[in-house]
């Protein structure tokens, strides 16, 4: 198996949980972190996705699933 790790947003507000997630091509948890930390998510403690987490998103690799759903 070489499925990575999967980081998801730990963020949960009135309308349920955050349905962010960040799939990994590594199973390293400090890997996966440092990963997810360049795109723009907060690991340190709950996992926050980029809109969550308050920080700039460092590459333009991520697209937001419903900009991709408006087209
Ligand atoms: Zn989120």
């Amino acid at each position: 198996m070489s499925a990575g790790i999967t980081v998801r947003c730990d963020r949960t507000g009135q309308y349920g949980s955050c349905p962010a997630q960040l799939l990994t091509d590594t199973t390293d948890l400090a890997e996966a972190h440092a990963a997810a930390e360049r795109r723009g998510w907060a690991t340190g403690g709950p996992y926050y996705c980029p809109r969550h987490s308050g920080r700039p998103a460092t590459t333009a690799a991520v697209v937001p699933l419903h900009l991709r759903e408006n087209r």
